[in-house]
């Protein structure tokens, strides 16, 4: 079933919110193309690049190694665009990465990647599922997925919802989402670099919003909780999942140790290093308490912390009727949701 178009949110500067001048040609999904033409806002005067077609709306895009290394990979991706597939992306994206970033693990991080996209539209449906449970409305409005990186959510949004958004801070990621898209020409997605202590759109543009995979690598969740809840329409929802910190079933999904998340935060980075000599610089993974705290402060008692589907991660459906059945046993379900591997999270603006 294909949605009823509505407006694509139109993007705003990240720092003043004032409209942005020139963002006419926009990106068009399933193409590099060669636009570069900045786009300036209308209020403060700052100016955002363009690059293959995608506006570059982060706040901040002082110069670093990261950012000089994610250029190139992009360059190296957008030159092989239109001769290669998807997945042939994905592995030259994963080649290109730091052997201290992923030490003996680059195989998995690429299998994973293309394991993705079915993942994703699983995850997708079973949180609609669970908002329709708890905050009932259905899709309604536009969606943007926060963290979107290499596309593998927008496909299955763009079947629900009539616009979609696709913010990533990452350019290269972006050229794999554009690539990903390229399947769906009719589909009305705009992708856009940034990030989400700085969203670029206005109040209450969206009426759905969602992070996949992506809440464990946010290392300040206050600000992007509370940018969150200001781009949701009243009503609006807003779903995650989120890997725990205490996990007591699972080895740490990035590094493939066991017990990381029961360190000190401070002490994590130097052990993962001893054990594994990969960086440990982007991610931090939040407890059942930690993850409270943060949703509490910004959306008081309107969110939920429940157990994933489990489907979701391609397990079997046994064991997700196992969970929700020890779930509703007093105490008892409490407890394991709080060493449980992963939380889903559901909230909605009143
Ligand atoms: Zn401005």
């Amino acid at each position: 079933m294909i949605p009823n178009p509505v407006p694509i949110p139109q993007p705003v500067c990240p720092v003043c919110r004032s409209p942005l001048r020139d963002t006419a040609a926009d990106a068009r999904p399933g193409s590099v193309d060669a636009a570069q033409d900045p786009a300036g806002c209308a209020g403060c005067g700052a100016v955002y690049p363009r690059l293959y077609g995608i506006l570059d709306l982060r706040p901040d895009r002082t110069p670093s190694a990261w950012d000089d290394a994610d250029r190139e990979t992009a360059d190296v991706l957008a030159a092989a665009f239109s001769a290669a597939t998807y997945s042939e992306l994905v592995a030259l994206q994963q080649s290109r990465r730091r052997e201290s970033e992923v030490r003996g693990m680059r195989a998995h991080y690429t299998g994973y990647l293309l394991g993705q996209e079915d993942r994703s539209r699983s995850m997708v449906d079973g949180f609609h599922a669970g908002l329709d449970r708890i905050f009932p409305g259905g899709p309604a409005g536009a969606a943007l997925d926060l963290g979107c990186g290499s596309g593998a959510g927008l496909a299955a949004l763009a079947g629900m919802y009539g616009a979609v958004v696709g913010l990533e801070p990452g350019l290269s990621n972006l050229i794999l989402a554009k690539k990903a898209l390229e399947s769906l020409p009719g589909a009305r997605v705009l992708l856009i670099r940034g990030v989400g202590q700085a969203l670029p759109f206005g109040d209450g543009a969206f009426g759905y919003v969602q992070m996949q995979n992506v809440i464990e690598h946010v290392l300040d969740a206050d600000p992007v909780v509370d940018e969150t809840r200001r781009v949701l329409a009243a009503g609006g929802r807003f779903a995650a999942d989120s890997r725990n910190r205490y996990d007591l079933f699972r080895r740490e999904p990035h590094v493939h140790l066991r017990g990381v998340g029961f360190l000190p935060v401070r002490w994590q980075k130097p052990y993962v290093w001893f054990r594994k000599r990969i960086r440990y610089e982007q991610t931090r993974l939040w407890s059942y308490g930690e993850l409270k705290r943060i949703l509490k402060r910004r959306f008081g008692k309107d969110f939920r912390i429940v157990f994933p589907v489990l489907a979701a991660y391609g397990q079997s459906g046994y064991l997700d009727r196992w969970v929700r059945r020890v779930g509703r046993i007093p105490c008892l379900g409490g407890l394991l949701l709080r060493f449980f591997p992963s939380h889903w999270v559901f909230t909605c603006k009143r």
